[in-house]
């Protein structure tokens, strides 16, 4: 495993390696555990353009951070391929020193229009989410009845284009769990690593509850029913999922498991929001806005004195928490704004 070497580190000695930035609040999907329809409206409070950080200033900001320690990128929203103008974005961040890695997670359905200027412009990776093979199905989670010819087709451009892909399914129980044997069946051999998200707390709106969480023993248990399942090694510190393997065909899955089995003592990751506020947790009720300090004219400096400062003072652990924590106390913010 490779070695941290870090300028920050948080109260609970966490470097900050990895930046989450969401470059929109907006989607076009209205999936029930995000942004369930009947909350993000007509009448919801999206970002107007005015208050979204600009391309340059998404770069300006990454640049910092890369100088503090963070080495990759994720993009993510709302639905990020929404953005005008995102391969502007991505071929910025590509030509900062210190990025290794530039990912970015989405629906998909964009993806036959954008994949191959997103690789020309720099990409290497993207993580398509797909929660069912069912169009009925995935048509009522997603909350606008499309069905998943547009996922798969976004998938398919994403692979002709030359990008890695992965596959998220968020599994909750009763909704889903019983498609996570014919997931695997369905991607078998593609070489696209499925990984299996436990429903999270995220945000106010999802109605969640600890029953309808299928949790990683639930998801690994089923899958052993099926296959002969092998633990790998962490490819680095701070991955957010675990890794394994079927021995009969080869093919890696990984389980993201932020309710059963918390990983906050690993967590090296910030977020920054659509209108460029700094978050350290995904569970977070409150940033610090670094937008506002630089349209009022702040140096470099001064802007990396205030991520410094919100970092070094950074002691989230709300997944560890979270059996102490009544959940309808707890204000957050929602995913879409903070990027998921
Ligand atoms: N729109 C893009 C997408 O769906 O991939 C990117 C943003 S979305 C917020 C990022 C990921 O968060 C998706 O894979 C989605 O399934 C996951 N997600 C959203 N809400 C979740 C929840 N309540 N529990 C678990 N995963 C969730
Ligand atoms: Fe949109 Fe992604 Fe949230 Fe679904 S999970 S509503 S696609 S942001
Ligand atoms: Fe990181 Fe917060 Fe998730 Fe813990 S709960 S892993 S601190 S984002």
């Amino acid at each position: 495993m490779e070695k941290i070497q870090s300028l920050l580190t948080d109260t609970l000695q966490r470097p900050l390696r990895d930046l989450r930035i969401s470059v929109t609040d907006r989607c076009n999907f209205r999936c029930t555990y995000c942004m369930p329809k009947e909350v993000f409206d007509k009448n919801y409070p999206f970002l107007n353009k005015s208050q979204l950080l600009t391309n340059n200033e998404i770069v300006r900001l990454s640049k910092l951070f890369a100088q503090l320690g963070v080495k990759k990128i994720r993009i993510t929203g709302g639905e990020p391929l929404l953005r005008k103008n995102l391969n502007e974005i991505i071929s910025g961040l590509s030509r900062i020193n210190g990025i290794e890695d530039i990912a970015l997670t989405t629906n998909g359905t964009l993806l036959p229009k954008k994949a191959k200027e997103l690789k020309k412009a720099g990409l290497k990776r993207v993580t398509v989410s797909l929660d069912s093979l069912d169009n009925e199905r995935f048509g009522s989670i997603n909350g606008q009845g499309i069905g998943v010819g547009p996922v798969l087709a976004g998938i398919q451009a994403a692979e002709e284009a030359g990008l890695e892909v992965k596959i998220n399914m968020m599994v909750k129980k009763s909704v889903n769990d019983d498609e996570i044997i014919k997931m695997i069946e369905h991607f078998s051999g593609s070489g696209h690593v499925l990984r299996f998200i436990e429903f999270m707390d995220v945000g106010n709106s999802n109605d969640w509850s600890l029953r309808q969480v299928f949790a990683k023993k639930d998801i690994l248990d089923l899958i052993k029913r099926h296959f002969t399942v092998e633990v790998l090694d962490q490819h680095y510190f701070g991955e957010v999922a675990t890794r394994f393997r079927i021995k009969e065909t080869g093919d890696e899955f990984g389980i993201i498991s932020s309710i059963s089995d918390a990983f906050c003592s690993s967590c090296t990751r910030a977020r920054l929001s659509a209108d460029g506020s700094i978050y350290t947790c995904l569970f977070a009720s409150q940033g610090t806005s670094l937008r506002n300090p630089m349209r009022n004219g702040e140096s470099d400096e001064m802007l990396l004195d205030r991520i410094k400062e919100v970092w070094l003072h950074r002691s989230d652990q709300y997944s560890e928490e979270r059996k102490n924590i009544q959940p309808a106390k707890k204000r957050k913010i929602e995913m879409s704004y903070i990027g998921g």
